[in-house]
């Protein structure tokens, strides 16, 4: 959600800063501008709507060398262009991007209008080049940075700044608190960004900003600080991921590509083996930090998520429970922080999320920590806020997810749960040759994957089939329930076709008011203890003339008998087979958008990482 990028080196910041935004239009914005120093001005150019309406009011790369740009997700003001940023100080010496909320900015506001301010903008962002300007005025003897903590002091609230000063050409100042501002350090040129996406083209040395620390770039170095200007020692460090990761390749759409991609991403996740132990059928995930002891302690598993990653945290309870008998419960981190929740010190806390930046789960975290208990991390994006902020945690090692919504990172999210029950579990009650049996049918998942991922044609004929439908129901039973969810959320975000998600034993219980001949329902119906009962909750859709799409992994006759539509996938035991069942949603999503002419990758209203609560 909203993105800064800031560079000051030898290329004309202007085509570096728009490249750079580009990388970041994936994670969703409504504006976006650049500003950079020419001739000892700073020149603003900002527009509402795509990146391209920008680049349609920039004039010929100048030779300007130091600048910032702003991909803006609004959150106070509407979107226009002049509460696009950068933002100017009233004397246009100094220039400001911003991510997040400056809660207390009436007040700030309203003291900088006495002091003769006058803004221009509807935004709480425009506060803090007022101030730093009003430091420096007021304190002749301030050097910018001095200008910039005393503002950033003054500020309550989340915030990724950059900030540029038309009479210091080569200096660039960032600071961070609770939205996520990284370092790349390139040859002879230095990036500022709140995603390493923005640089990665250009330089894969990172080093990222904690909470209340500020960076001063100067030509070819940079310093962090503490907001009491106390120098933090840090060096940048080499990403793991590289730019072709980061395009599309011969794809259309990053969705589709990452879709694609999810039998070598759940490899990953399984450290291709090495998170595996076959000997022992158990598996091994250091970055847990934990000893054995400490594991064979805990009492109760609770995961905290939003979006996509709860629903894969659902998943992951259903096998802790079911596996390795532990209680265990996944929890929407916007509803338990604020519910004044009971966090007791035996249970283990798992916040899950791909980008590591969303607001929700950070809060949920602090607040979990600040209770005494421990949280670990499941994350995608290595060095993001949530993996700095656990003690441990472990990585899903999908590679970048661009598409704002969530296919692979999903999967390897489930991937690493799947391994946490092997793990607990066989610490636990698991039998030596269970735990082997289920390695065998993890390991065995990425092949099966790849098969039904042959299926694509036949999928997008089916959303072709179902195009004019506008209403869709998804029905799961048991582990495939939150698969119902997250199918329907798929089909939702990128196509805005309506749907909604149930149990399938809920469906008698209000949903099936919902059927008849206009609304599809789409059931995922897998071997095992629930097959016959979801098979009778799809005759009694069938009895109200219900069309019928069937996910299943079933050769069982009835099933085509009373389906309109059936994608078969491989086999697997009953508990795996949401790897297997998801995948066949998350392409009817994407082939309904596509044959809609939705912009895929970018979905109205979305962004990638919910940086903001
Ligand atoms: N709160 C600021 C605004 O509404 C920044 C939003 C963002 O993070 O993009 O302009």
């Amino acid at each position: 959600m909203c993105g800064i990028v800031g560079y000051l080196g030898p290329r004309k910041a202007s085509e570096v800063l728009l490249q750079g935004l580009k990388m970041l239009e994936y994670r969703g914005y409504d504006s976006s501008g650049i500003g950079y120093i020419f001739r000892n001005q700073i020149k603003v150019y900002k527009k509402q709507g795509k990146i391209i309406n920008l680049e349609g009011i920039l004039p010929e790369p100048q030779a300007a060398h130091c600048g910032l740009a702003h991909t803006r997700w609004a959150t106070h003001g509407k979107v226009t262009d002049a509460n696009a940023h950068p933002h100017l100080s009233q004397s246009g010496r100094v220039a400001v991007v911003h991510n997040g909320i400056i809660d207390n900015y009436v007040t700030l506001k309203e003291e900088l209008i006495k002091h003769g301010y006058q803004f221009q903008s509807e935004t709480d962002s425009e506060v803090i080049p007022h101030l730093i300007e009003l430091a420096l005025t007021q304190n002749p003897q301030f050097s910018p940075e001095e200008a910039v903590r005393w503002a950033l002091n003054r500020l309550v609230g989340t915030y990724g700044i950059v900030a540029v000063f038309a009479d210091y050409p080569d200096l660039m100042i960032g600071a961070k608190n609770g939205s996520p501002l990284v370092i790349g350090q390139g040859k002879d040129e230095i990036f500022l960004a709140s995603d390493p996406a923005a640089f990665i083209g250009m330089t894969r040395e990172a080093a990222f900003l904690e909470d209340r620390e500020m960076v001063i770039v100067r030509k070819n170095e940079w310093v962090t600080k503490t907001m009491q200007n106390e120098v933090v020692p840090r060096s940048a460090e080499e990403l793991s991921w590289t730019a072709e990761a980061a395009s599309m390749g011969d794809f259309p759409h990053y969705f589709i590509k990452e879709i694609h991609e999810q039998p070598e991403a759940l490899r990953r996740a399984f450290g291709h083996g090495g998170r595996f132990l076959p000997d022992f059928g158990t598996t091994k995930l250091g970055g847990l930090n934990l000893e054995s002891r400490d594991l064979l302690d805990i009492k109760r598993v609770v995961f905290i998520a939003m979006g996509s990653a709860l629903y894969a945290s659902q998943v992951g309870a259903y096998l802790l429970e079911s596996v390795a008998r532990i209680p265990a419960s996944a929890e929407d981190a916007s509803e338990f922080r604020y519910r004044n929740p009971i966090v007791d010190k035996d249970t283990l806390y798992f916040a899950v999320s791909q980008s590591g930046e969303t607001a929700d789960t950070i809060q949920a975290i602090q607040e979990i920590q600040q209770r005494g208990a421990r949280v670990l991390g499941i994350v995608n994006a290595v060095g993001s806020t949530i993996a700095r902020l656990c003690k441990g945690g472990v990585y899903i090692h999908a590679g970048p997810e661009i598409s704002v919504t969530s296919s692979k990172a999903f999967l390897g999210q489930i991937g690493i749960m799947a391994l946490l029950t092997l793990l607990l579990g066989r610490m636990r009650i698991l039998s030596l040759a269970r735990g082997k049996e289920l390695l065998k049918n993890l390991e065995d998942l990425p092949c099966k994957i790849d098969a039904v991922l042959t299926q694509a044609s036949q999928i997008h004929q089916l959303a072709r089939k179902y195009l004019s439908h506008t209403n869709f129901l998804f029905m799961g039973r048991g582990i495939q329930y939150p698969i119902a969810l997250e199918g329907a959320l798929k089909l939702k975000e990128i196509s805005y076709r309506h749907a909604e998600g149930f149990s399938s034993g809920g469906l008698k219980h209000g949903p099936l008011a919902l059927v008849g001949p206009e609304t599809p329902s789409v059931f995922l119906l897998t071997e095992g203890d629930s097959f016959e009962k979801v098979l009778s909750n799809i005759q009694e859709v069938k009895a109200r003339e219900g069309q019928i799409i069937t996910i299943t992994n079933s050769n069982d006759p009835r099933v085509a008998a009373i389906s309109d539509d059936v994608i078969l996938v491989p086999h697997t035991e009953e508990l795996l087979a949401p790897f297997l069942t998801l995948i066949p949603l998350q392409m009817f999503a994407y082939y309904t958008a596509v044959e809609l002419g939705v912009d895929v990758d970018r979905p109205r209203n979305l962004a990638k990482s919910v940086t903001t609560e």
